[in-house]
């Protein structure tokens, strides 16, 4: 096999009950984005059986695909497209998101014979989807013969606790739901917390939290901390299998462009991935883990390879595993470290896995 996304579930299920016990309430898994690259279904089981009591997605198609897939639990779906068949979506139990009157008069057009579970979305702060000045022109009409099973928000700046945004926002919602309390809907659940909030905040738990990439193991902002000091596991290992190993002077230009030369005689080792399976080809500093030493990506990534720097003493040899990333425990680069080599986050690493890896289940990647 060239390369390969090898996922333990059992982390997964390790910090889905760590999350939940952390946060004293119900959670929500996130699994949109085929659970943050991780693959669908195997994580929506995984965190079902951990504790989780519903799963979340963004797309209605995705909540199909669980339950094509067979999952029978609760989902949430919140954000589906005006113009979305909200009639299947009410025929396979999907709970609804609704952000304003209009998606609210389509899901009401779509329940005639059964009543949709629709979730309230508000706009406390994060300015994308939500009401906002539309909430206080809301009707009883609006949201007769519909079942409010929840109202939620989103947290613009929960990975930074100390920011006052936090706390306007967490105002803006109870206010908001006063309202909603006011027209006698007082049983909805409540939820504003994603990772960074429910690592931190146990004031904003309310009766879930929607919990996406703490479940995958990783800290939603190293500067909060790691996924260590939060006690999670990252679950995916990334790996793949080195093509050619060759020695090279020194001063021998590298890859598309010559961007950069080798400054040594060395051995370089070529990785059979590129930027078309996910791997930036904007990353800086980042590289592989090979028999217990580093070797940094020299040269530009290509669409389906890049190139290490072994370093001339290296045994490395062509067929041998490299890790692209890992839970760093051995000194292998992470999740985060490609983040940060790339400009970016660990979340945009990890979603951005393309579909010729192969995700492999398995508990034992170390
Ligand atoms: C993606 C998403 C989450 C999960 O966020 P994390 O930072 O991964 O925990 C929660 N709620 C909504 C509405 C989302 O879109």
């Amino acid at each position: 096999m060239r390369a390969e996304a090898i996922v333990d579930l059992s982390a997964i299920k390790h910090n889905v009950a760590l999350l939940k016990e952390k946060s004293g309430t119900n959670l929500l898994a996130v699994v949109k984005a085929d659970a943050y690259g991780h693959g669908l279904l195997p994580v929506a089981k995984a965190a079902l059986d951990a504790g989780a009591s519903i799963l979340g997605v963004a797309l209605l198609e995705e909540a199909i695909s669980l339950r094509e897939g067979g999952i029978t639990a609760p989902i949430l779906a919140w954000l589906v497209q005006p113009g979305s068949d909200y009639k299947s979506a009410i025929d396979l139990d999907i709970d609804l998101a609704a952000g304003s009157i209009a998606a609210l008069h389509e899901i009401q057009a779509a329940s005639k014979d059964k009543k949709a579970r629709v979730h309230l979305e508000l706009d406390t702060g994060m300015t994308r989807g939500g009401f906002l000045g539309e909430w206080s022109s809301l009707d009883a009409s609006d949201v007769a013969g519909l079942e409010i099973v929840g109202v939620f928000s989103h947290f613009a700046r929960a990975d930074e606790p100390a920011e006052v945004q936090n706390k306007e926002q967490l105002t803006r919602f109870n206010e908001m739901v006063a309202t909603l309390h006011q027209f006698g809907f007082t049983d909805v659940k409540r939820h504003i917390s994603n990772s960074a909030a429910t690592l931190t905040n146990p004031t904003a738990a309310f009766e879930m939290v929607r919990t996406g990439i703490a479940i995958y193991g990783l800290t939603p902002d190293t500067a909060m901390g790691s996924s260590r000091d939060f006690g999670l596991r990252p679950a995916m290992q990334l790996r793949a299998a080195l093509y050619l190993v060759k020695d090279v002077p020194a001063g021998t230009p590298v890859g598309y462009g010559a961007s950069e030369s080798t400054a040594r005689d060395t051995k370089l080792g070529v990785v059979t991935m590129g930027y078309a399976d996910g791997i930036p080809r904007i990353a800086k500093g980042a590289g592989v883990w090979v028999n217990g030493q580093r070797a940094p990506i020299i040269g530009r990534v290509s669409m389906d390879q890049f190139v290490v720097d072994l370093g001339p003493e290296s045994k490395a040899k062509s067929g041998d595993w490299v890790v692209v990333f890992g839970n760093g425990s051995h000194g292998e680069y992470t999740a985060d470290d490609w983040g940060a080599a790339s400009g970016s986050i660990n979340y945009e690493i990890v979603t951005r896995i393309g579909p010729r890896v192969p995700r492999i289940y398995s508990a034992h990647v170390y």
